[in-house]
């Protein structure tokens, strides 16, 4: 379990999680997949999570998920959400752990206007008994007093599964990447993660994503950055209903750096 603090009213102030694999750990996959833009707009269709040729059985999937747009601000906004083709198998993989990102996650972001607007359907969703086992986990990962950690008046500490809510994140960045750059990322390449609390300055290190433009189709939602060295590495940065700020570092697959080979 990895937490960050927050204070009673989810207010998150202090500490962040860290998971994932060093970015300088080789990728041994030789799985990339080139697929050049123009041919996506194309009916020539890969399954971005798997990299294999969809044909008949055709699914569409939000990136990101379409449940991180709150109820009201879709019908508010109607907006048009990005999505791209899938096998409906490959994405109901992560249909749980996505379900849970958005209910262990989502509330650390409610003082945001979208965040506010998600925790309606948060609050929604508890109400209903199928809901049940869901809530019960989540309510547990909320903590004032972390490890015995006395914490500062009116601060509690949220946990969270890394590596459930950076399987999530990961999907993302791979779909955002294909979106981008045409190629399908393994599921399993070693990737660096890093999660700030709401308010924390991301550390020195990640000055250079900050300088790229912000990409995101609705960034009061979710606002998304990268930079790249293409063939080798990527550093993208992500920000969730305006407050959780991500970032996920890797090497591509076949990456001939010197750490890679
Ligand atoms: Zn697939
Ligand atoms: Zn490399």
């Amino acid at each position: 379990m990895e937490s960050f603090i927050i204070n009673r009213y989810l207010n998150a102030v202090l500490t962040r999680g860290c998971t994932g694999s060093p970015i300088n750990t080789a990728p041994s996959d030789p799985r990339c997949y080139a697929t050049p833009k123009s041919h996506m707009k194309k009916n020539i269709s890969i399954c971005y999570l798997c990299g294999k040729s969809i044909s008949d059985d055709i699914g569409k999937d939000h990136v990101p998920p379409k449940q991180f747009y709150a109820r009201e601000l879709r019908r508010k906004y109607g907006p048009n959400l990005f999505t791209l083709l899938v096998h409906p198998s490959c994405n109901k993989a992560y249909q749980k752990d996505e379900d849970y990102f958005v209910h262990s996650v989502g509330p650390v972001a409610m003082e945001s206007y979208s965040g506010k607007a998600l925790w309606g359907d948060i609050s929604d969703r508890c109400e209903r008994p199928q809901n049940k086992r869901i809530v019960q986990m989540v309510l547990k990962e909320f903590d004032e007093r972390p490890s015995g950690l006395i914490l500062p008046f009116g601060k509690v500490a949220k946990r969270f599964d890394g590596p459930r809510v950076w399987r999530v994140v990961w999907k993302i960045v791979r779909g955002l990447f294909f979106k981008e750059i045409g190629q399908v990322l393994p599921d399993d390449l070693p990737i660096r993660c890093e999660m700030l609390s709401p308010g924390e300055n991301p550390p020195p290190e990640y000055d250079i994503v900050r300088t790229a433009p912000p990409l995101g189709q609705y960034p009061a939602v979710f606002d998304y950055r990268y930079i790249g060295i293409p063939e080798k590495m990527y550093l993208w940065a992500m920000l969730f209903w305006d407050r959780i700020i991500m970032f996920v570092g890797f090497h591509v697959p076949g990456c001939t750096c010197k750490i890679c080979t």
